[in-house]
């Protein structure tokens, strides 16, 4: 089936496995434990064979999430986990440790920086650095750093990591190169094509995309051996080298600390995932016309989105994901706009939190998101108080630009 394309293959991947009854769409196993006729066999899954035991570990259908997400990521194997940040406090709690160095980018999702500060009280050293240039990441290596994180494209600023040099960076210095790819989502492109060692993405955004089921998942892409690495547990150094970290991370991430996806939420997030290439077609196309749409609007002041020619990494966006730019937009009203009265007149967009859902959600940051943050650390970040983050959704594009314009006019 690999020859087929990414929509082809994801919709018919259930097919590859037995069915029951011919169904084409798999059940929903709602059973917590799972017996064994023979003593020997439950004994086997216990100490690693591939089974079922208690749904904490996982269930057929979280499993045919993993194997949907393995293919979207092009990896070899994933854990999904009940949501993105379930799937980040697993991967960072399993594989470091007090006296650990991890580099980071400054511009990191906000809940991902206040685990890294909980991660840091427990003595590991973060350091955050501007991604979007490697020589900031090089810089910043020492001897006992083991592990460098980043994100895809950021949420607000939508500053694009220097994906592919840091890859070469981490391989070079043998560094645990994990990606959160939510923004960018899979069908932008794979994170494997960047070096990663483990993608995360959060399910709850465009992989599921209908906005009604959390998730969050990590995924092996096999470029990272774990036979040096050093905190990897002995009952966990079975098998092939290159599998060790992920089966710490669901050990620790699902059996010991509990972040367990249920088998209904999986169901439903993997429905919505088959959709993701179309979704990510139309909400890309959106965005942009959005984008050049308010770029050039006399009452908007400002515009980031990686599509722009404006943006600092526009180059590096359109080699990296084919010419498509994600669905996050950063923009910044005129100072005699209200905020709050602009956003009331708005009909079509929906004022939420969240993003990659199907409708077009805005925020305003500094008063929401970036509120604990405080005026200084938010100066800092370049998020004034006009700052609007907009996820753009399937809508028609005219109602967006109309919806838009109309409520800059009358504000
Ligand atoms: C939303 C988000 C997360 C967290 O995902 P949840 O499923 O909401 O826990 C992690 N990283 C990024 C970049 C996100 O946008």
């Amino acid at each position: 089936m690999s020859e087929n394309g990414f929509t082809t293959q994801i919709v018919h991947s259930d097919r590859r496995s037995d069915s029951v009854h011919g169904a084409i769409h798999r059940p929903i196993h709602i059973s917590t434990e799972y017996a064994y006729s023979d003593a020997r066999e439950l004994v086997a899954v216990f100490q690693g064979k591939s089974g079922y035991t208690y749904a904490r570990q996982g269930t057929p259908t979280t499993a045919a999430l993993e194997a949907q997400v393995t293919q979207m990521e092009q990896g070899e194997a994933t854990v999904i986990f009940a949501t993105g940040m379930a799937a980040l406090a697993a991967t960072f709690f399993a594989l470091l440790r007090q006296g650990d160095h991890l580099i980071t980018s400054k511009y990191i999702f906000g809940n991902t920086n206040s685990l890294l500060m909980t991660l840091a009280n427990f003595g590991v050293e973060v350091s955050l650095v501007d991604a979007t240039d490697a020589s900031e990441v090089a810089a910043a290596i020492k001897d006992t750093t083991r592990m460098v994180f980043v994100e895809t494209i950021a949420n607000p600023g939508t500053q694009i990591a220097d994906l592919v040099a840091i890859g070469d960076l981490c391989k070079a210095h043998g560094l645990v190169y994990v990606v959160d790819s939510t923004l960018s989502s899979p069908y932008l492109c794979p994170s494997k094509f960047f070096g990663a060692s483990l993608v995360v993405n959060s399910l709850s955004k465009h992989i599921g995309g209908h906005g009604n089921g959390l998730g969050g998942s990590v995924t092996q892409t096999g470029l990272y051996d774990w036979a040096n690495y050093p905190h990897i547990y002995d009952a966990y150094r079975q098998g092939a080298s290159r599998n060790w970290g992920l089966l710490q991370i669901k050990k620790k991430g699902l059996r010991d600390m509990g972040g367990t996806l249920s088998s209904d939420v999986a169901h439903r997030v993997s429905a919505g995932a088959e959709t993701l290439a179309l979704r990510m077609e139309r909400i890309c196309a959106n965005a942009l016309t959005l984008a050049n749409f308010l770029s050039v609007h006399p009452k908007v002041a400002r515009v980031h989105y990686p599509g722009l020619t404006s943006h600092p990494q526009h180059e590096r966006a359109a080699q990296l994901f084919g010419g498509r730019f994600g669905g996050l937009l950063g923009v910044e009203l005129d100072d005699r706009i209200d905020v709050f009265d602009f956003l009331n007149r708005l009909r079509v967009f929906v004022l939420a939190t969240h993003l990659g859902d199907n409708r077009t959600l805005v925020l305003p940051v500094a008063h929401t998101i970036y509120y604990e943050m405080g005026p200084e650390r938010r100066a800092l970040m370049g998020i004034p108080d006009g700052f609007l983050r907009v996820s753009v959704g399937i809508e028609d594009e005219n109602d967006l630009t109309g919806d838009f314009s109309q409520a800059l006019e009358s504000a």
